[in-house]
């Protein structure tokens, strides 16, 4: 799966303020050449784009969100997902780093070309102890 990666120029002062509402400081604030956001959601979602633009500790993070009819871009907090990759290793294992119940599949779906696991029932486990009553 491919991340949609759609881009969308912000208005620079308005992403500045909404920035200096989230907590951010003028260090952390991009440039006018960087106010350009990129989907980050998997390819061919239903529902609005959306990129990432802050976060801070535990506050819920900043996104824009922009599509749709009126394709008006807007700016939203949201806590992560957070669900994690089916990896078995736990060195391998991520949490998905896109907003809770976004739309497409989860970010560690997309970007790499790593196998999915299998998705069928689980196997039927075997009578471990066949001898025993
Ligand atoms: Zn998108
Ligand atoms: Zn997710």
């Amino acid at each position: 799966m491919k991340t949609c990666r759609v881009a969308r120029r912000l208005s620079y002062p308005a992403l500045l303020c909404t920035l200096h509402a989230a907590g951010a400081t003028e260090d952390e604030y991009p440039s006018r050449r960087e106010a350009v956001s990129r989907c980050e959601l998997g390819g061919e979602h239903d529902g609005p784009h959306i990129a990432h633009l802050y976060s801070r500790g535990t506050d819920p993070e900043l996104w824009a969100q922009w599509g749709g009819e009126d394709d008006e871009i807007r700016f939203v907090r949201r806590l992560p997902c957070e669900e994690p990759s089916p990896h078995t290793d736990p060195v391998q294992r991520r949490a998905c780093t896109l907003p809770a119940e976004h739309d497409g599949g989860h970010a560690w779906e997309s970007g790499d070309d790593e196998p999915r696991p299998p998705q069928g029932p689980p196997p039927i486990p075997t009578p471990a102890a066949t001898g025993r009553l």
